[in-house]
C-alpha cells in the first residue's frame, strides 16, 4: 500500500515524506533519487542526455537501490553525487523520455507492491500508483521553495530560484507523466508550515483512513 506524496521541487516532498513514514511505521521511497541515478549514470558513462532510447536502455539495466539513508546504484553509494546542481538539471532532462519513466515507473510498482510505503515524487498520485488510498500534494511558494533550497546547497536564492523555474517548467510542461495533482489529492501548502505539522497533518489522514 502507497501513500503518495506529489509536488514541485523543494515544496518539502522528501523530509515531510520520511517524516511520515517515520511516524507510521512505513518505508519511504523516493522516486526523484531513481531519475537522478539515471541522469548520474548517463553522464557518466557519456550516454547524450538527448537520445531517449540510449537513456532508456541505460535505465532498463541500472541496478538502484536503498539502504536506509543511502542511495545504491550499481553497488555503489551514491547519495551525495546524485545531489550536484548538474545531475539535479539533468535528471528532470531524462526524465522526460517514456523510456526512462516506464523503466522506472516498473521499478517502483514493483517496490511499492512489497510493503506499506510513503513514497515521493511527482506522479505518483497519477501515474505510479492511481489507486492509493490517499495522496497529497505538497506546494509552498516560489519564494518559500528557493529558500530552503539555497539553505541546503549554500546558493545565491536568486540563482535556486532561476533553476528551479527551468526545472518546474519542464516537469509540469513535459508530454509524458507531466507533473500535476491527481484529482482526489489532498493540497497541502507548506510555505508556513514545520516539517513536523505537515506530517502530523498527513498521518492523521492516514489513520483517519484506516490505512495505519
Ligand atoms: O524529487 P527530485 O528533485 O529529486 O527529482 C529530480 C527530478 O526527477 C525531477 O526534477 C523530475 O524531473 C524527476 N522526477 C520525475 N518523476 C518523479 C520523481 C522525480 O519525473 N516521480
Amino acid at each position: 500500500m502507497v501513500i503518495a506524496v506529489d509536488g514541485p521541487a523543494g515544496a518539502g516532498k522528501s523530509s515531510v515524506a520520511r517524516a511520515v513514514a517515520e511516524r507510521l511505521g512505513f518505508t519511504y521511497l523516493d522516486s526523484g533519487a531513481m531519475y537522478r541515478c539515471v541522469a548520474l549514470a548517463a553522464t557518466e558513462r557519456g550516454i547524450d542526455i538527448n537520445d531517449g532510447e540510449a537513456l532508456g536502455s541505460l535505465a532498463r539495466g541500472l541496478e538502484i537501490g536503498f539502504d536506509g539513508k543511502s542511495v545504491i546504484l550499481d553497488g555503489e553509494d551514491v547519495s551525495r553525487p546524485i545531489r550536484s546542481k548538474e545531475v539535479t538539471a539533468t535528471s528532470s532532462r531524462a526524465s522526460a523520455f517514456p523510456q526512462v519513466r516506464e523503466a522506472m515507473v516498473a521499478r517502483q510498482r514493483e517496490l511499492i507492491a512489497s510493503g506499506d510505503y510513503v513514497a515521493e515524487g511527482r506522479d505518483i498520485g497519477t501515474v505510479v500508483s492511481p489507486d492509493a488510498p490517499l495522496k497529497v500534494y505538497l506546494t509552498a511558494s516560489e519564494q518559500e521553495r528557493a529558500r530552503r533550497r539555497a539553505a541546503e546547497t549554500g546558493e545565491a536564492v536568486e540563482r535556486v530560484m532561476a533553476a528551479l523555474r527551468v526545472r518546474d517548467a519542464r516537469d509540469s510542461g513535459r508530454e509524458h507523466s507531466p507533473l500535476r495533482a491527481a484529482d482526489d489529492a489532498v493540497a497541502l501548502d507548506t510555505t508556513n508550515l514545520s516539517v513536523s505539522a505537515a506530517a502530523d497533518e498527513i498521518a492523521g489522514l492516514a489513520r483517519e483512513r484506516g490505512l495505519a
